[in-house]
């Protein structure tokens, strides 16, 4: 197996999976839509979140708009999202927190980010890399999947994966990082049973290479020595 830790070897490993996925596109690049989005976005397929996103753009428009909601209201336009009822009265309160305690501005710092209601380590720094284009990296559970079978990190929980992306991935490429390795999950390093076969950094993959000895060893013992 190639070094797969190095920056040279990183920078390689990351455009070959831009190259092999499709760009992914977020419905909103602002902060406060991008943090609204992701907050709705939590144990919720891509395609609803997106559509309850623009729903309540279209509805609210601004951050004034959703802190005078009304949170039944909200919930009605946000049902189909996992756990709407609750959702829907948190972000009705971070609007009313960005507009009254930040003047408006999404706080742009992890600790200001993860004090609003529903905002875990997760949501705050995907706001940060891809609302506010600074280094970080969120880690979800495509990135923790492949990030752990290519063998960046052995971590046993999210933050503790995060800090070993973040020492190890450059700081120039962290933005992007996190929507790319969505692509990627979904199209190739899938959960169950990843299409290795069309993978452009077998090269670099821990668990190909163990997946690889593994069916040397299968072939040995069939066909005897
Ligand atoms: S070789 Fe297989 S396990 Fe490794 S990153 Fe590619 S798809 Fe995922």
């Amino acid at each position: 197996m190639k070094e797969n830790k190095d920056e040279e070897a990183i920078r390689i490993i990351i455009a070959k999976i831009k190259a092999a996925v499709p760009k992914h596109t977020f419905v909103f690049t602002d902060p406060f839509w991008m943090l609204i989005t992701t907050v709705l976005s939590q144990r919720t397929k891509d395609e609803t979140t997106d559509a309850a996103a623009r729903a309540l753009y279209e509805r609210y428009r601004d951050i004034d708009g959703l802190a005078g909601a009304d949170p039944d209201e909200v919930g009605s336009i946000i049902g189909k999202v996992g756990f709407w009822r609750v959702k829907s009265k948190k972000i009705v309160e971070i609007a009313g927190i960005i507009r009254d305690r930040y003047n408006h501005r999404v706080p742009d710092n992890l600790e200001d980010l993860m004090s609003l209601p529903g905002v875990g380590m997760k949501t705050a720094k995907v706001v940060l890399a891809e609302g506010f284009h600074r280094p970080s990296i969120a880690v979800d559970t495509h990135v923790f999947r492949i990030s752990h079978r290519i063998g960046w990190s052995e971590a046993k929980t999210p933050e503790e994966t995060t800090y070993d992306l973040e020492r190890l991935i450059p700081k120039y490429m962290q933005v992007g990082f996190n929507p790319m390795m969505v692509e990627f999950g979904k199209a190739i390093c899938r959960p169950v049973r990843p299409l290795c076969d069309k993978c452009p950094i077998t090269a670099y993959c821990s668990y190909y290479e163990e997946k690889m000895k593994k069916g040397k060893k299968q072939d040995h013992s069939a066909t005897g020595p």
